[in-house]
């Protein structure tokens, strides 16, 4: 199946120069959506993944349902103070100034294989803040794994693991 059309292009949001890529009529179309997830799903189905990770917000709508396929849980990765119980943090740069995300200290252990989702991969900045975070852990990382590669923002290099997607630009 080709996930193309329920990708719109949405030029100048959030603001002018970025070509935003809307997966809402990817995620109101259920066959599209169960493609998409079981596609992700099968890519690490010989990995031995014991921990879903999934990066807030769009992450969240396909990892539970990839840990659900591979009947594991699944960990999320937060923006600072949204978490309840007692978190790590990773801060990184963005274009200006810094952000942050957290995981609860106990959500991984270290002989977990951990996959990692989220919907796009731009400049890599965010996953690669979240592969160093959960390194902190020990466990293996298996793969970092996307709906959508922007392949020529050249994030894929940032990353020290695999990488899957669904759907290359
Ligand atoms: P980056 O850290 O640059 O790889 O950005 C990744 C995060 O920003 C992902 O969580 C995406 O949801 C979002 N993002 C970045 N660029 C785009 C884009 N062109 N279209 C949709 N989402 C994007």
């Amino acid at each position: 199946m080709d996930i193309r059309p329920f990708i719109r292009d949405v030029p100048d949001f959030p603001k002018a120069g970025i070509t935003f890529k809307d997966i809402t009529p990817l995620l109101a179309d259920h066959l599209a959506m169960d493609y998409t997830v079981n596609t992700m799903a099968h890519a690490a189905n010989n990995l031995g993944i014991t921990k879903v990770v999934g990066i807030e917000s769009r992450g969240f709508l396909f990892a539970p349902a990839i840990a659900a396929r591979l009947h594991c849980g699944f960990v999320p990765v937060r923006k600072p103070g949204k978490l309840p119980w007692k978190c790590k943090r990773r801060e990184y740069a963005l274009e200006y100034g810094t952000d942050a995300i957290e995981i609860h200290e106990d959500a991984i252990k270290s002989d977990d294989v951990v996959l990692i989702v989220d919907d796009v991969l731009a400049t890599g900045g965010t996953m690669a803040a979240a592969i160093s975070l959960i390194e902190e852990f020990g466990p293996t990382i298996a793969a970092a794994s996307f709906v959508i590669n922007l392949t020529f923002l050249g994030g894929t290099e940032k990353m020290s693991c695999p990488v899957h997607s669904v759907l290359d630009y």
